[in-house]
């Protein structure tokens, strides 16, 4: 009896002593896991991702990231898989932009030798596939000279240095210039546009589909010189509120022309080839496609006091009051080189109030207002 007893009595405090050992590993795990939580959250509370987190505990690099505090540049890093330790000084320091391969393309700008106020210049003027491209090629030359123009693009690079060498002009210039796709033949390289809005821009290098057709509506008689000529919608609306405006002050707007389908500029280009050849075609008719007219947001505008327009008083009153209804004279004479067109005083289009105010304003072009605003 006695030993029985002893044994079960031994049985027992081996039993607690588990139960105790258990309780220990337990006890620890959960200040281990309240531990790690908190540490996680100080982060979180930075706006570091969970996988950015994770990293940065298991690098052990958490005092160095509370130093620098919130930033997205560094997040990327912690969560990419290109994360490399010895840049860690250059992520925080670098802007950071939404680009997929981000933390490699710094990787390899800084493998070549660019500075970080350089790479945030070339993170800047890309997507994520022409910053890749131009992470492959050799160190650039002239970088802070094209690349502080905001508008620059980095796949230009090569074409503006050859554009600046070949002309002489300026940085600005040559990027506003190549940009326009001027260092190229006129009709060649082309882009095309398929799909309408008022600030469409059509020129000697944008090009309109051949089915490319805006919602039309047919002018009232009472505005055009013609019967049937049709309009983009929004643009005719526009046009009457100000031939209104204008009549109240004795001057008469007429629209001579307006939409012109891709069929009707072949016509044209047709009767002015066996007109005058082909030399003149080429310098001053736009060729199908190239024409704004088949946007159905550009009016030629007549006068119905004079038969010069240029020399009519609403030619003059069209130059300081046009823009207030959403209008610009497209093809000024000054920036031939610009539009690729001749002058022609008669020549408005509809860009919307906010543009066209922008451009008189300024004294600009659509051209450029595209290349400042709109060629994202
Ligand atoms: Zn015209």
């Amino acid at each position: 009896m006695e030993g029985n007893k002893k044994k079960k009595l031994k049985l027992k405090q081996k039993y607690v002593k588990v139960v105790k050992i258990i309780g220990i590993i337990l006890a620890i795990l959960v200040i281990g896991l309240f531990i790690y939580f908190k540490q996680i959250n100080e982060l979180r509370k930075l706006n570091y991702s969970f996988k950015a987190s994770n990293k940065i505990l298991f690098t052990m690099k958490k005092s160095y990231v509370l130093k620098v505090l919130e930033n997205k540049t560094l997040n990327a890093a912690f969560e990419s898989k290109d994360y490399d330790e010895k840049n860690l000084d250059n992520y925080a320091k670098i802007e950071y932009q939404k680009q997929k391969n981000l933390i490699k393309n710094i990787n390899k700008l800084l493998k070549k030798g660019y500075s970080n106020s350089e790479i945030n210049l070339i993170l800047s003027h890309g997507t994520d596939s022409d910053v890749s491209k131009f992470a492959k090629r050799e160190k650039i030359r002239y970088l802070e000279e094209f690349y502080t123009i905001s508008y620059a693009k980095l796949n230009n690079y090569d074409r503006y240095v050859s554009y600046s060498d070949e002309t002489g002009e300026d940085e600005e210039t040559t990027v506003m210039n190549v940009n326009l796709n001027l260092d190229k033949e006129d009709y060649t390289d082309y882009v095309e546009i398929s799909k309408f809005s008022y600030d469409i821009v059509v020129n000697k290098h944008r090009k309109l589909t051949e089915n490319f057709n805006p919602h039309l509506v047919t002018i009232s008689e009472k505005y055009a010189a013609e019967k049937g000529l049709k309009a983009s919608a929004v643009a005719i609306k526009a046009f009457i509120k100000m031939a209104n405006d204008a009549e109240k002050e004795g001057l008469g707007l007429i629209i001579n022309s307006s939409y012109r389908s891709y069929e009707d500029q072949e016509d044209i280009e047709n009767t002015y080839r066996d007109l005058y050849g082909e030399n003149y075609v080429t310098k001053y008719v736009a060729k199908p496609g190239f024409s704004e007219h088949q946007t159905g947001l550009a009016f030629d505008i007549g006068s119905k006091t004079s038969n010069v327009f240029a020399n009519s008083k609403e030619y003059k009153w069209m130059l300081e009051n046009a823009y207030k209804y959403g209008f610009i004279l497209r093809f000024p004479k000054k920036y031939e080189n610009i539009t690729g067109f001749r002058s022609e005083p008669w020549h408005y289009r509809y860009v919307g109030k906010k543009i066209a105010k922008y451009i008189y304003e300024n004294d600009i072009t659509l051209e450029e207002y595209f290349v400042l605003f709109l060629d994202k």
